[in-house]
């Protein structure tokens, strides 16, 4: 009984094993399908200067609109797309699609706005995202000035001097460099001074239990007053809550996202979330808490 029972438990185990692959194939393919296509779509989500209660740009997270399974957050495929090698043409339709968005804004009078687009580290390779960022530029006429790439701090360290050839590249042609997710990839503060980059997100994790957690606030006091040092921007992310809102500012962290402020939306609701933050704004100064009173 032992043995039989055995052998189905291996049974069962491959067979959801050839289950399990022959799924990944097939989304491998689907995904294949959906960057040719046009099953892919940027949302965007407000990044707030929070002395000003103004909107200063966007960061732009990709979406697939699946026909059978709806709509799909990276989550669900970016890990994929990382090990077979597609997030590479994923990135190059994202940094398309986001640079026509800056070129739009300017048109429609949103020009100021910057866009923030995530590289992946498959796209650092062979010089691959130099040319992406080139192309999309040149095709769609956007400003440089208003692009900006988010590399993960894991990415980062990962190659430190490779990597900084290609931030250095980039930033050439005037495009700014936010390190992501800064405070979890254990990145040696020694460097960090020399790397041609602009600015730093802390990671939502350290603002998720802000204020009351005092040790995730001594680390963000720590990020601040090194971004501060080097002369670098610092963004929050993940701000849910206005003592959180309220914890960062008085620290001097100048910019920040989060559902507090929006949701990342479809492009068209950004006149719309920019009003939102605006009208927040104009609500807690006469209530006295922005301006701290
Ligand atoms: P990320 O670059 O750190 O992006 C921020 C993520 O945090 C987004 O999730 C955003 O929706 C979420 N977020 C923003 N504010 C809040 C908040 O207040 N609370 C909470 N709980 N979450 C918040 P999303 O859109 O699901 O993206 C997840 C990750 O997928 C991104 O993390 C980024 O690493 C990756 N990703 C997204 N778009 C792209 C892309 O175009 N290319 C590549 N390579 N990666 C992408
Ligand atoms: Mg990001
Ligand atoms: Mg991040
Ligand atoms: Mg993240």
């Amino acid at each position: 009984a032992a043995k039989a029972s055995g052998k189905n438990t291996f049974a069962v185990f491959s067979r959801s094993m050839n289950e399990a692959a022959s799924s990944q194939l097939q989304l491998d393919a689907e995904l294949r399908r959906a960057i040719r296509g046009d099953e892919l779509l940027l949302h965007y989500q407000p990044i707030i200067d929070l002395r000003q209660g103004r909107v200063i740009g966007t960061e732009a997270l990709v979406r697939w609109q699946h026909p059978e399974r709806g709509l799909l957050m990276p989550a669900a495929f970016i890990d994929m797309a990382e090990r077979t090698g597609l997030v590479s043409d994923l990135g190059a339709w994202v940094l398309q699609a986001a640079a026509r968005q800056q070129a739009a804004w300017r048109e429609a009078g949103l020009g100021q706005l910057f866009i923030a687009v995530n590289a992946s580290g498959r796209q650092f390779k062979r010089r691959l995202l130099e040319q992406q960022v080139a192309d999309a530029l040149a095709s769609s006429g956007a400003d440089p000035g208003r692009l900006q790439i988010e590399i993960t701090e894991h990415t980062l360290v990962e190659d430190v001097a490779a990597n900084v050839g290609t931030l250095a590249a980039l930033r050439a042609r005037g495009v700014q460099i936010a390190i992501d997710d800064f405070g979890t990839g254990l990145s040696s503060l020694a460097y960090l001074k020399r790397l041609p980059i602009d600015k730093l997100k802390i990671d939502r994790s350290f603002v998720r239990d802000l204020p009351d957690a005092a040790e995730d606030g001594a680390i963000v006091e720590a990020i601040v007053s090194l971004a501060h040092a080097l002369g670098l921007q610092v963004v929050a992310e993940g701000v849910e809550t206005e003592r959180q809102q309220a914890w960062l500012t008085q620290r001097g962290v100048a910019h920040a996202q989060g559902y507090l402020f929006s949701r990342p939306v479809p492009p068209e609701q950004i006149p719309e979330a920019i009003q939102a933050v605006a009208a927040r704004w104009g609500q807690q100064d006469s209530a006295g808490f922005a301006s701290g009173i």
